[in-house]
């Protein structure tokens, strides 16, 4: 963010609330870049006793994860995440259990993340290219994003 969507104006490094900021250089207009995170649903989906990951159409062969997206407008995170579930992959959510809330700092977002349980048929959505079913008990996070959500969900359901 280089200038200011209010008014044009260069924005220029300076302190609110002892906090270094990017603010509008008009002096007449007192827009502050908060640069607050956005959040993002995600799901780990449980679909006939199997966790399904998928691979989304930019990322390279092999790399998969859970199914992530954005609020709505107005949207309540488990709703978010029911809808991102079933445009995503074609399934009906019938439960959401939340796993946990994770800050991403390097993508300036919030990680909402939830276990949910589906039915119905896979029919991927225009993001996603293929899928994987994993067995629970093969099931690995990763350090950072949602692999932090994975992790946890792993540790509190120990199948063996
Ligand atoms: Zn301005």
């Amino acid at each position: 963010m280089k200038f200011c969507p209010m008014c044009k104006s260069d924005l220029a490094e300076g302190k609110v609330d002892s906090r270094k900021r990017l603010c509008c250089t008009n002096t007449e207009c007192d827009f502050v870049f908060w640069d607050n995170p956005t959040p993002v649903v995600a799901a780990l989906v449980e679909h006939e006793n199997r966790i399904i990951m998928a691979r989304n159409r930019a990322w390279p062969a092999g790399i998969y994860s859970v199914i992530t997206g954005f609020l709505e407008k107005g949207e309540t995170p488990e709703s978010g995440v029911i809808r991102e579930v079933a445009e995503e992959l074609g399934l009906t959510g019938l439960s959401v259990d939340l796993i946990g809330v994770y800050a991403f700092e390097q993508m300036n977002q919030i990680i909402i993340a939830y276990h949910v349980k589906t039915e119905g048929n896979i029919v991927l959505g225009e993001e996603l290219v293929e899928i994987k079913k994993v067995e629970k008990n093969r099931l690995k996070g990763w350090s950072f994003g949602t692999g932090l959500a994975v992790t946890d969900w792993v540790k509190k359901h120990p199948l063996k």
